[in-house]
């Protein structure tokens, strides 16, 4: 084998192993920023705002994030949306549900005290 060989060798190592530090970093910076399902966000006619006494909060659909307990920012998910993180409590969509847990309990319902399902 001659020396270019030898060099060209190392470097695809050196490529391969930067690429496999580099791996566990990307994953974080993808968790680190929020996402929009744009696709479903259309089909749903998703809004910022809520329909009436409809909104997220209530909806059976809604996934409370856990790490911003009673938060009110684009920060929740739903059911509905797979990889959207920017669900708000006051925001809205077609996919709506009536949580019949938010009816019984009324004003001081809280979709982070409800039983997970
Ligand atoms: S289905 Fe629509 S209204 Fe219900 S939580 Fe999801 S985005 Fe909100």
């Amino acid at each position: 084998m001659d020396s270019q060989a030898k060099h060209s060798r190392r470097k695809v190592i050196k490529i391969g192993v930067t690429a496999l530090a580099i791996a566990p970093l990307a994953g974080l910076s993808g968790r680190a920023f929020a996402t929009q399902n744009t696709a479903v966000r259309t089909a749903l006619k998703f809004q910022d705002h809520p329909n009436g006494e409809k909104n997220c909060k209530v909806c059976v659909n809604f996934i409370p994030n856990k790490d911003k307990v009673n938060n009110d920012e684009a920060v929740n998910g739903c059911k509905l949306y797979p990889g959207d993180t920017e669900i708000c409590t006051h925001c809205y969509c077609t996919g709506f549900v009536q949580n019949a847990a938010a009816t019984k309990a009324g004003a001081s319902f809280s979709p982070w005290a409800a039983p997970a399902k």
